[in-house]
């Protein structure tokens, strides 16, 4: 199984919103005690929370002799137990209480604040990522006057600084911007809420701020870094249980995103044992649900399906949808690996019903993949190309819907300016009808002042008319200047499909000629996952050039999605389309890349085809032909990568008996209704 970045994230800052508000340090007293001004109840309300994660029911019923006591009367110190009671919920999954609670809150203006970030919080545990990043942006809006940023709050006095729910905010919005890619921004988020959480001297907050950036920077490849956060995480840890079972949950992620699983499984061991010491049953299903990843990364599935399973009851009574859903691919990625096929579809059945526990697309491509690696391993061809197309289509749409939003904002941002620009232009010209009409009022009292202002028109039209045609042809140029940089990709300088789709536009509509080649970066993932996305980006670029170099002048290479390319040769035959294929593979594989951190051996895969089809010869559309070698990639993923497949034959006679083929291309290669050259990449180096 491949190392689930993205997975081990977000579920480690899962946990974070778990233990959100914790325990001051005994003695000291905090800075910041705006709301409420009570301390006392403040330190209650903190520490029914950290309990609240692992029993919400208990610290809900706490939570009412609390705001019975007479010390809970005034205004303030309600609007602090409502807050708790909303967050307790939020643990308790009831969202609809949770939600009963913000909206009464909403009403009293003083409440603004709070109710933004419990907003925030509900959202986020619905997995709803950008309604939770809005309303914790709002939230630190709201606090920034009270809360200065990083160095300034240091350096000035903040006696109104709330930094709890401002650290709260932080945490969502660092996991919506490391989900968007934005890793910069979510270092800068979690740097925030490190000071924010040193300012309150709380220990639990500073240890999970600590370990979160130790998260963050290793997911750029800087462990030393990650090591030296660590160690102040344990430092501030000190004898607590809790703390010490959540650092060693980041502790474990830190390891495994380097691939050192024995160390990864060894610390969250110790963590699962601190967890039970702290009578954590919650934080403990996580520490197994991530020991059950590092186990199906280690090939050990007995072990893994043992740790899931022991997970599954305290999530199901959580109703903790999200980590269920986690659980249950787990444990079948694990049964595939045992060869337990059909409880496999059993369990991925279940999985399935939880499909609306998580909008999200990326984590949805990334379960698609591992399981589809699963089948493969296991030799189950089938279903392992169905998921294979299944994760192709779904990154195909993240991509497109990406590149459309990008395309939107672009145009958003064209049409005001067109819009301003004949505004003005309309603005003018009525300006010169009014002095039109004047000037006929004036010609009636004097011929010669007439003439004279008529001419003076005159020159004004020419002269309104000149610039109307200067700035209409600015704006053509402008707009032929996007058009041409909206038809290439930023990174590696290719075309993009934008072009593609204009250069198809001038073939015959349904009677596509040429060959395609599609080409696929074998691994990807581990590069970025183990480089960092720079790196990454690096070799996408390099990959890039070495395809263009490959090809002849007359080829158009795009890149068509995140790390394929796409090639496009209009003139080409059988014979010459295999050579092309063989050098493609053989420029990228033979020589190792140099990024910035060494040396990498980077392969890809390939599928090709000429069109039309021989021996029929019939019609397809461009866009069917892009699915055909398609199809031809995937077998040459499922054969073993660094190679590329080619379609010579494809015994169909109509578009009907073609269209079954494509329904099941699996099949047809293995009944030799298609058949198909191979031809091999350079050898491991
Ligand atoms: P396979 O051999 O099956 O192709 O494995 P793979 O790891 O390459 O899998 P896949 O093609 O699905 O992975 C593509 C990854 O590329 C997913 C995404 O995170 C990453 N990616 C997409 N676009 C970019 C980009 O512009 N820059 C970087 N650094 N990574 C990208
Ligand atoms: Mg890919
Ligand atoms: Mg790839």
């Amino acid at each position: 199984m491949t190392l689930r970045l993205s997975w081990v994230l977000s579920s480690i800052l899962l946990v974070l919103s778990s233990t959100g508000i914790a325990v001051r340090a005994q003695g000291s007293k905090p800075p910041g005690l705006a709301q409420p001004q009570d301390a006392a109840l403040a330190q209650q309300l903190s520490q029914l929370l950290r309990r609240g994660f692992d029993h919400p029911q208990q610290a809900l019923q706490e939570l009412q002799k609390l705001s019975a006591a007479p010390t809970s009367a005034d205004a303030e110190a309600q609007r602090a137990l409502r807050l708790t009671e909303g967050r307790l919920q939020v643990f308790a999954s009831d969202i609809d209480a949770a939600q009963r609670i913000a909206d009464a809150l909403a009403v009293e203006p003083e409440a603004a604040q709070i109710v933004l970030v419990l907003r925030a919080e509900i959202a986020d545990r619905q997995g709803q990522s950008e309604l939770a990043a809005s309303f914790a942006s709002q939230t630190l809006e709201a606090a920034a006057q009270d809360c200065p940023r990083e160095d300034l709050l240091k350096a000035m006095p903040a006696p109104n600084c709330d930094y709890r729910n401002a650290w709260s905010a932080l945490r969502v919005l660092a996991r919506t911007q490391y989900k968007e890619g934005a890793l910069p921004q979510a270092l800068s988020s979690a740097r925030y809420a490190l000071a924010l959480a040193e300012f309150g001297r709380d220990p639990a907050l500073v240890v999970q701020s600590l370990g979160q950036l130790a998260l963050l920077v290793q997911a750029q490849g800087q462990s030393e870094q990650a090591d030296s956060y660590l160690a102040q995480a344990l430092k501030a840890a000190r004898t607590d249980e809790l703390s010490q079972a959540n650092l060693k949950n980041y502790v474990g992620s830190v390891t495994g995103m380097r691939g050192e699983a024995a160390t990864q499984l060894k610390a969250l061991e110790e963590g699962l044992r601190l967890a039970k010491l702290a009578d954590a049953p919650r934080l403990a299903a996580h520490l197994q649900a991530n020991m059950a990843d590092a186990y199906l990364r280690m090939k050990q599935p007995a072990l893994a399906l043992a740790a899931a399973n022991q997970a599954l009851p305290v999530v199901l009574s959580f109703k903790d949808l999200r980590l269920e859903r986690t659980l249950r691919q787990n444990i079948a990625v694990a049964l595939i690996q045992l060869g337990q096929f059909d409880q496999a579809r059993q369990e991925l059945q279940r999985g399935q019903d939880l499909r609306g526990a998580s909008a999200d697309q990326g984590q949805r491509a990334e379960e698609l993949r591992e399981l589809g690696e699963a089948w493969a391993q296991a030799g189950q061809a089938k279903e392992a190309i169905a998921l294979f197309h299944a994760e192709r289509k779904l990154s195909a749409e993240l991509t497109a819907s990406n590149r459309e939003a990008s395309l939107r904002e672009l145009k958003i941002r064209y049409d005001s300016d067109r819009k301003q620009a004949d505004l003005a232009l309309l603005q003018r010209e009525s300006s010169l009808v009014e002095q039109q009409l004047a000037n006929r009022g004036l010609a009636q009292q004097a011929s010669a002042a007439v003439a004279v202002l008529l001419v003076l028109t005159l020159v004004f039209v020419v002269m309104m008319v000149r610039k109307v045609r200067a700035a209409r042809q600015r704006l053509q140029a402008n707009e032929l200047l996007l058009r041409a940089q909206s038809e290439r990709d930023p990174l590696t300088d290719l075309a993009n499909r934008r072009h593609l789709l204009a250069v198809m536009a001038m073939q015959p509509k349904a009677q596509f000629t040429g060959a395609l080649l599609m080409i696929d970066i074998d691994h990807f993932k581990h590069v970025n996952d183990h480089h960092g996305h720079g790196v990454g980006d690096q070799v996408i670029c390099e990959v890039a050039r070495r395809i263009s170099h490959a090809v002849r002048a007359e080829d158009l290479v795009v890149r068509w999605g995140g790390e394929e390319f796409l090639v496009f040769a209009p003139d080409v035959d059988q014979e010459t389309l295999r050579r092309l294929a063989k050098r493609i593979l053989m420029e990228v594989g033979a020589l190792p890349v140099q990024a910035q951190d060494g040396p990498l051996r980077i392969t890809v895969s390939i599928g090709f085809a000429h069109f039309p089809l021989p021996p029929a010869m019939l019609d397809l559309h461009w866009e069917q032909a892009v699915n055909w070698a398609d199809m031809a990639l995937y077998t040459a993923k499922s054969r073993g990568r660094n190679q590329a497949m080619g379609i010579a034959t494809v015994a169909a006679g109509d578009a009907e008996a073609l269209m079954q083929i494509e329904a099941d291309f699996d099949a047809a290669c293995s009944s030799e209704r298609v058949s198909l050259h191979q031809v091999l990449g350079p050898a491991a180096i």
